[in-house]
């Protein structure tokens, strides 16, 4: 029987773009071959790739609006050192606001001066800064849209004449935002796009071309819009997986019907949170990521208890990560409202018994 898969990255997908992807590895639409076994050349893979990134770009509403998506390797891990390579001449900014912002702020540090801009790190990230003063004469400001190990999530961005760069890793196509308000997007596929092996970058014209540096090929973003996200071989399998989560997506009524499902189930487990004595959440009410609820129980006694009656229920993923301790529900996109509800139960079933 299928679990309730509230894992955190790599994650739950649709089943039925499980099922596609791996009739293609089988065999690519009738064609007599896998889709891993032809050329990344051929017109059925060049098409999937053109389907993939148009896809991306009409999702985010920025289709004929002057961007490019890629579709690159080396997770978002990469995108930390690669954004750095191609926009940092002098100095940048950064907002901290957990373990991912800091690796990228790392990356950085080695191309020119990083000014963190605002920071929640003294309180253990739960919360998301705001009303924080952008200085004047930044290459880019860095923002991380959705904290995947604390659970908090930007839900006003402040306005900036600065660059925008934001790390949608994981809250990608879940939520609608103008997305014209940033200059450079990434997200790798893991989430709510595909499974790892791919990362989305999606890059308005005119940022590029603004440092003196030499930038070696494989980082360079414009390397890779020059040849049309195949300057070498793609990571063909998450590239296809990618093209048909977002196919679902479409098919389904886009982000805005996703962002309704995802609503529910994001108040269904926080009222449980906030309900249920014997839970607490980790993270500020008004920055509570839809994506990855916190949450610790009040009385560690019972942990052994719930997570035995998790695992009968086939919960499967809620460990919180080892910097925040408790649990952490990721909800992405796949997931259903039905499947927050058994976890849901299982917590007032808790209360009931003890
Ligand atoms: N940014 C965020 C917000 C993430 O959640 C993650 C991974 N969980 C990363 C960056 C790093 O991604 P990767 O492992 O693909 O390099």
């Amino acid at each position: 029987m299928k679990k309730h898969n509230f894992s955190a990255g790599p994650c739950i997908l649709p089943q039925e773009v499980m099922q596609k992807a791996a009739e293609a590895v089988v065999e690519l639409d009738g064609s007599g071959l896998s889709l891993i076994e032809i050329s990344h050349r051929s017109s059925a893979f060049v098409e999937i790739m053109e389907k993939a990134r148009s896809l991306a770009l009409e999702h985010l509403g920025l289709s004929d609006k002057g961007y490019t998506a890629l579709f690159l390797q080396g997770g978002a891990s990469q995108q930390f050192l690669n954004v750095a390579y191609n926009l940092l001449e002098d100095k940048a900014g950064y907002v901290n606001t957990g373990t991912w912002s800091l690796k990228a702020i790392k990356e950085a540090k080695i191309f020119g001066e990083i000014v963190e801009v605002a920071s929640s790190q003294e309180s253990n990230f739960n919360y998301i800064p705001k009303g924080y003063t952008i200085p004047q004469g930044l290459d880019y400001l860095h923002l991380t849209s959705n904290n995947t190990i604390f659970g908090t999530q930007i839900k006003e961005f402040q306005k900036t004449d600065s660059t925008l760069v934001c790390d949608m890793s994981s809250d990608i196509f879940s939520r609608q935002l103008d997305f014209s308000q940033f200059d450079l997007i990434y997200a790798g596929a893991q989430k709510n796009m595909g499974p790892a092996g791919t990362t989305l970058v999606v890059i308005k014209d005119g940022v590029l071309g603004k440092v003196s540096r030499k930038i070696p090929s494989m980082l360079d973003y414009q390397v890779h819009i020059g040849k049309d996200s195949m300057f070498n071989t793609p990571p063909v399998f998450p590239v296809y997986v990618s093209m048909l989560t977002m196919q679902w997506l479409k098919d389904i009524g886009g982000i805005s019907a996703i962002e309704e499902i995802n609503d529910k189930k994001a108040s269904l487990i926080y009222s449980e949170i906030d309900l249920n004595p014997l839970f607490s959440g980790f993270a500020a009410k008004e920055d509570r990521s839809n994506m990855n609820a916190t949450f610790n129980l009040t009385d560690a006694t019972l942990k052994e208890t719930f997570d035995q009656m998790c695992k009968e229920a086939n919960i499967n993923g809620i460990n919180g990560h080892r910097s925040v301790g408790g649990y952490r529900a990721s909800m992405y996109n796949a997931m259903t409202l039905e499947s927050v509800g058994v976890l849901v139960d299982v917590m007032s079933e808790l209360e009931r018994k003890a």
